[in-house]
């Protein structure tokens, strides 16, 4: 049925006073996330939301009230442990105001703002509490501090140093991922297999991983690069499990950045459906190389152009491994505009494990045997890439050079004698003393290619024709 137009107007405008007058919204459910510097707030809300905050000192609290909201759930089964929150009180200060008390063990710096619904959620205010010492990010609008430096250089050090990685797994907090059947979560699925991967690759010598996201807790987008960066970084790997419309859909894939657009639609789709978790950072989501003035821009081409095709190197190692004990979404390295790849001088790959919304890769994907399978077969890909292209100053790359040192060695030598066994030819044998065909037969005095078996051979003196 259809309400003629000026009518809805009406209509719309009653409703919206309505929405004034009464306590509209319901404070329906109160959840919490601890991360290593934050704790973090989300009050759900059955509607939009005016609110105002303010500290109070001599005790430490914030207050928050809320225009238009009552508070329809208890608040005692909350846990407070290893937070700077003592309690959490509220009461209604009128019919049209709800006043909501934090009471504080320690100062903190607070920041508030609220969010529309999303897939998962409806309107929610979130509050944010940042420990003593660890301050809330800048707004983009109000960005003073400079620019991030370009390109960063390896430390200078004459130690042998680990290959560092950064394993990041998706999403976290209140921010779930993608869900599969009976409640399984994307961002559950993706710590447990990066907890893995770190395993795997801190117990092998020359390398190091460190998760950017060590629990159940939401980082921003950006912020995961930055941590990233300030590890030091030669590799960042973000792990993630895939959703799609079709539960039909399966299969791993493995992205870098793209060039330009998006590879596939699918690619686009999926790009976009990850960036979206940014906007629960709250900081209005300024890609990296917004920062940067225009003149930066050329650098960072230089230093993206190397670093993409790191990046699809390492993808397409990861994915051949991967290959062997997962089915593949696709046989390539994909590449998307994902935020979290836009590191301009870490090579950086995404790895969407599986599909979660198909039930049957959910139930391997929860399966601890399958984590462990996906971690190791990633570890491999990265192994193989790092061992064919060490970072300068590592471990890996002074074992790569001592190994080609040693086998240069073993070919300069002296005059020696070879005794020439069943299957072999006198190629084979020059080839194996790395001596000239010419010069094994002369110094044999041969005339032609033909040796028997129990033939003693001299083999010329050889020297170094490469430089080690
Ligand atoms: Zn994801």
């Amino acid at each position: 049925m259809r309400v003629p137009t000026m009518l809805a107007g009406v209509l719309v405008l009653l409703m919206s006073m309505v929405a004034d007058v009464l306590a509209a919204a319901d404070v329906r459910s109160v959840r919490l996330w601890r991360a290593p510097d934050n704790t973090r707030l989300v009050f759900d809300l059955t509607g939009p939301v005016k609110h105002n905050m303010f500290t109070l000192t001599a005790p430490e609290r914030l207050v928050i009230d809320v225009q238009g909201a009552q508070m329809t759930t208890p608040l005692e089964q909350l846990s407070f442990d290893n937070t700077p929150i003592t309690a959490l009180r509220s009461a209604q200060r009128s019919a049209n105001e709800l006043r909501m008390v934090i009471d504080l063990g320690a100062a903190v710096s607070a920041k508030s703002f609220s969010l529309p619904p999303n897939q998962q959620y409806g309107h929610r205010l979130v509050v944010d509490l940042y420990d003593k010492g660890a301050a809330p990010p800048v707004p983009a609008t109000q960005a003073t501090a400079p620019a991030q430096p370009v390109l960063t250089l390896p430390p200078v050090t004459s130690a042998k140093r680990d290959v560092l990685i950064a394993i990041d797994a998706g999403h976290g907090g209140e921010d779930p991922g993608a869900l599969g059947p009976k409640g399984l979560k994307e961002k559950d699925v993706v710590l447990a297999i990066s907890k893995e991967l770190q395993r795997l690759i801190n117990a092998e010598k020359g390398y190091k991983a460190q998760l950017v996201r060590t629990g159940d807790y939401f980082i921003p987008l950006r912020k995961r690069t930055e941590i990233a960066r300030k590890m030091g970084a030669d590799l960042f790997i973000s792990i993630h499990a895939d959703a799609a419309p079709r539960t039909a859909a399966f299969g791993a894939s493995v992205f870098a950045l793209s060039d330009r657009g998006a590879t596939s639609e699918t690619a686009r789709w999926l790009a976009d459906s990850e960036n979206r978790s940014d906007l629960i950072g709250g900081d209005g989501g300024v890609s990296l190389d917004d920062k940067n003035p225009m003149l930066a821009g050329v650098l960072l081409d230089l230093s993206m152009t190397a670093t993409l095709s790191s990046s699809l190197d390492v993808g397409q190692k990861v994915l051949g491994h991967m290959g062997r004990i997962t089915s593949l979404h696709k046989k390539r390295v994909e590449q998307a505009g994902f935020m979290v790849l836009k590191s301009p001088d870490i090579p950086s790959i995404l790895v969407e494990t599986g599909f979660i919304t198909n039930p049957a890769e959910a139930s391997k994907l929860q399966s601890k045997r399958h984590q462990q399978a996906l971690a190791s077969s990633i570890h491999s890909g990265v192994r193989q890439f790092f061992q064919q292209s060490p970072p300068p100053g590592t471990y890996l790359a002074w074992l790569r050079d001592s190994k080609q040192s040693t086998q240069l060695a073993q070919i300069a030598q002296g005059p020696r004698t070879h005794v020439v066994s069943a299957g072999e030819n006198l190629l084979k044998i020059s080839q194996q003393y790395g001596v000239s065909l010419a010069s094994l037969r002369s110094a044999n005095r041969l005339r032609g290619d033909t040796i028997k078996v129990g033939q003693t051979l001299s083999i010329p003196a050889t020297t170094l024709a490469i430089q080690p």
